[in-house]
């Protein structure tokens, strides 16, 4: 039986290593890179080429996006002030989600689903339910998972049958490539405010 072909919007390579890593086995798995959030465009390019090398590694193809700058900063107009995690950040979420169900229904997928959630600050109770909506509009199903969560954290004890948490696992992943990990979450507000 072939496997469901899952689609997966990628913020950068940080967050998304082990879900990589973790879907690729069991979906047929192509990466979505469209963050047009994510300032200055030096910066995009840097975590764009960490993204594309995870996937050159594993041989799971990459979707690259246009760099939609203009069309980011009308889509939130207004919340220039907001808060980390406010309203800015709904939109940001939806314009990515949005992109990301139009282009896996169009490309015939069974599913899609975001990084996104892996972030500390990325609430998967607001991006689930844009995910799920999206999905619906499109027609096309929305994976939901709260990526922070899963696995079994590591026991400092135990030494067989040892199985890491999902961020213990994105961590040894990303330290034995030397992954470039940002300290901002993307957008200009979020660099300097
Ligand atoms: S803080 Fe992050 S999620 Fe929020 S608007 Fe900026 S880039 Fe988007």
């Amino acid at each position: 039986m072939s496997k469901q072909r899952f689609l997966l919007h990628t913020c950068c390579a940080p967050c998304s290593i082990a879900i990589i890593d973790e879907l690729k086995s069991t979906y047929d798995l192509t990466v979505f890179f469209y963050n047009p959030n994510i300032h200055p465009e030096e910066e995009y390019l840097k975590r764009k080429k960490e993204v594309v090398r995870v996937c050159k590694e594993w041989n799971v193809p990459m979707v690259d996006m246009d760099y939609e700058v203009e069309k980011w900063h009308s889509e939130t107009k207004g919340l220039e002030n907001e808060p980390e995690g406010g309203a800015r950040c709904a939109k940001c979420f939806a314009m990515r989600l949005k992109y990301a169900a139009q282009y896996a229904a169009e490309n015939n997928f069974d599913m899609y689903s975001t990084s996104l959630t892996s972030g500390r600050n990325k609430k998967a109770d607001i991006i689930c339910p844009l995910g799920e909506s999206f999905g619906k509009k499109y027609g096309v199903e929305f994976h939901c998972e709260d990526w922070k969560k899963g696995g079994r954290p590591t026991s400092a004890k135990a030494t067989v049958g040892k199985q890491e948490s999902r961020q213990e696992k994105a961590a040894r992943l990303i330290n034995e490539r030397g992954i470039y990990r940002q300290d901002y979450c993307g957008c200009v507000y979020s660099k300097y405010i």
